[in-house]
């Protein structure tokens, strides 16, 4: 998901406590399907219905069955009732407190048999007035009153009774929404039937056979336009259905069918690089929700802001709207649906790995350029933000905001996964890692650490350190670069601190490009220790050298520093230096004059003046040249000396 809701202080001191509190008896029971049937209004948050829950025994017996629903978060306002439940189609007696059902089984059910419970009940499912996205949300835009749902990580329960555990997702999910006849519908999975009943009402049935965890099962109701198209698959062959719901009347329309039209392109870029669209038997789609911005990757149907659809608004000066939700959200249909963390501590794995797409995205269908410019913008903002994990430890993960961290998890995860593709330096081999891990743990859960193995066997390469201060550490590290080069060698001295006392050093390659008078070239280098001293063959007179110069690194303020004339060059003097007029060139004594020749270039590199020096002192007059920096090599035998002056 990404959202940019302002939440107040009173609703984070509501929630705080009692996010996640899953309950140990739901440990001994495995969901096979969820079959919702509910009344829902578009102009109201309150529903009614049934939800069936078929499940398998997995612990020796279950003689009490428990769920997850609410009874109340806010007096009055949110709330849900539970009016009756029947097991195997039998009434039973249950009790309804602290957020959870507790149903007792007339007669416990042994292992490995399966059960369906029934829970009807009813309530006002919006978890708070004041918040956007938490349980059911009604809007009004364009004059078309609809509601939507918005359950991740665990508010779910407070609009459908589910066993809000991450690692059980349900191998199917059923979804009869009955509404007025005026109104569509949008869900999960292929919308089996549409059936119109008495009273100007009409029952939607949605169905998906894909495994789904429990926040990703959504509905989106009101009077909405439905417009079908098709994304292509690579191969030629197959495609996906797109199928959406719009706001023709909006003038935000023509740019969310544009918006439609690039998914189908990053929908064949992401099926190339990571594997194919892993609902393709099922659909892809949007509904589009009165909310400004924000979206979630609901499984098969991504809910998402008017505004985050638009592909003309800019962000950061060159990346649209569309980039930034677009491709973050179908990219979380392999990162997040496809692929689920297994614990919300792992968030990296759904919110940097969706937020690493936007970059690829950018890449691949726009520029390089625009690409550089998102990543270096990921980096301005982490550097703020000297400390924290990505990893989300157990002392923080009760709150959601410390799970849905902006600068952790949307911008320094998909930094440093960043990083991994430059530590693997060879970009097939990087996408095989994440094609991997996609097909290792199709249609399931995985951890960190799950992502690490695969990484490791797939490109042979250790991580241990990459995860231990990229992933579990804390910060980045400073570089402070220095050089000098004597003839043919140069000296490069990298002295790396960090912005936390957390974690000390990172070791990391890092690229050094080098400019020299007649051309630049990229070197590798290694950061094993703090303090590090390298001495390189460079015959090539070095004029100046860049840091990272494509932005792989996450990094702050790393300086390069060359030392200059007096400390290298021996065989000759430059001044005055800065020079007004007429610079004069003073040979050291035993150079021999024959075959002597001094030539001036400017900081580009372009050859401006050659002449050869036959005396010990020779001026050079320099009024022709602009005011600036400029480079003077010095040709003696088998000798090249280089340095710089200054015209002003
Ligand atoms: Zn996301």
């Amino acid at each position: 998901m990404k959202k940019l809701v302002i939440l107040t202080v009173s609703f984070l001191i509501l929630f705080a406590q009692f996010v996640f509190s899953q309950n140990i008896l739901e440990n001994k029971y495995d969901v096979k399907q969820y079959i919702l049937d509910l009344q829902i209004s578009n102009s109201s948050t309150v529903i009614s219905g049934n939800v069936i829950i078929n499940a398998n025994v997995t612990s020796t017996s279950l003689d009490t069955f428990v769920v997850d629903l609410i009874d109340t978060i806010v007096v009055g306002q949110t709330y849900m009732v539970v009016d009756s439940v029947f097991i195997n189609g039998v009434s039973n007696t249950f009790q309804h407190h602290n957020d959870l059902i507790f149903i007792p089984m007339a007669t416990a059910i042994p292992q490995n048999q399966t059960f369906s419970a029934q829970i009807y009940y009813h309530g006002n499912g919006t978890a708070n007035s004041q918040t956007n996205y938490n349980g059911i949300s009604k809007y009004n835009y364009t004059g078309k009153i609809h509601t939507f749902t918005f359950s991740e990580p665990t508010w779910s329960k407070v609009w459908w009774p589910c066993k809000q555990d991450l690692k059980d997702k349900a191998d199917s999910v059923t979804f009869y929404i009955t509404t007025n006849a005026t109104n569509k519908s949008g869900s999960n999975g292929i919308l089996k039937s549409t059936e119109s009943l008495p009273g100007g009402k009409v029952k939607y049935k949605w169905v998906s056979k894909y495994p789904t965890d429990f926040y990703l099962i959504s509905f989106t109701v009101g009077p909405l336009t439905e417009y079908i198209t098709y994304a292509p698959l690579p191969g030629g062959t197959d495609s996906v259905l797109l199928q959406n719901l719009l706001f023709p009347s909006s003038s935000y329309y023509q740019t969310h069918l544009k918006a439609i039209n690039k998914t189908k392109q990053l929908l064949y870029l992401f099926s190339e690089l990571i594997g194919t669209y892993p609902f393709k038997d099922e659909k892809y789609g949007y509904c589009v929700v009165g909310s400004q911005l924000g979206a979630m990757e609901h499984q098969t149907m991504c809910t998402i802001g008017y505004q985050a659809m638009d592909t003309t608004s800019t962000m950061y000066g060159v990346n649209t709207y569309y980039v930034w939700y677009v491709a973050h959200e179908l990219g979380h249909q392999w990162f997040g649906n496809y692929v689920t963390c297994s614990k919300w501590n792992y968030i990296w794995l759904s919110e940097g790995f969706a937020s690493y797409m936007e970059y690829v995205a950018l890449q691949n269908l726009e520029s390089q350029t625009k690409a550089d410019y998102w990543i270096q913008e990921a980096h301005n903002e982490i550097i703020l933000v000297p400390g924290g994990s990505v990893y989300v430890p157990d002392s923080l993960v009760a709150d959601e905001n410390n799970v849905f961290d902006y600068i952790l998890e949307y911008k320094k995860g998909p930094s440093i996964l960043h990083i991994m593709r430059y530590e693997i330096n060879n970009d097939s081999l990087f996408f095989a890692v994440l094609k991997n891990y996609l097909s290792t743990y199709a249609y399931s859960v995985a951890s960190a650490d799950d992502f690490k193995q695969i990484a490791e066997s797939t490109t042979g390469i250790n991580f241990s350190d990459y995860f231990n201060q990229w992933y579990y550490g804390e910060g980045y590290p400073i570089f402070n670069v220095n050089w000098n080069q004597n003839n043919d060698t140069l000296t490069i001295t990298s002295n790396q601190t960090t912005s936390t006392a957390i974690t000390t050093l990172f070791k990391t390659h890092f690229d050094l490009k080098i400019n020299y008078v007649t051309g630049d070239t990229i070197i590798r280098l290694f950061q094993g220790s703090n303090n590090e001293t390298y001495k390189i063959y460079f015959p090539e007179p070095v004029t100046s050298i860049e840091f990272d110069p494509h932005f792989w690194l996450l990094q702050s303020n790393s300086i390069t520093t060359g030392i200059e004339k007096n400390n290298i060059f021996s065989s000759f003097e430059v001044f005055p230096n800065p020079a007004k007029d007429k610079i004069t060139i003073k040979l050291k004594q035993g150079i021999k004059l024959n075959n002597t020749i001094i030539s001036i270039f400017d900081i580009q590199g372009q050859l401006l003046l050659q002449q050869a020096i036959k005396l010990e002192k020779t001026e050079i007059n320099i009024n022709g040249l602009t005011n600036g920096v400029y480079i003077l090599k010095l040709n003696s035998n088998d000798k090249t000396e280089v340095t710089k002056f200054v015209k002003e």
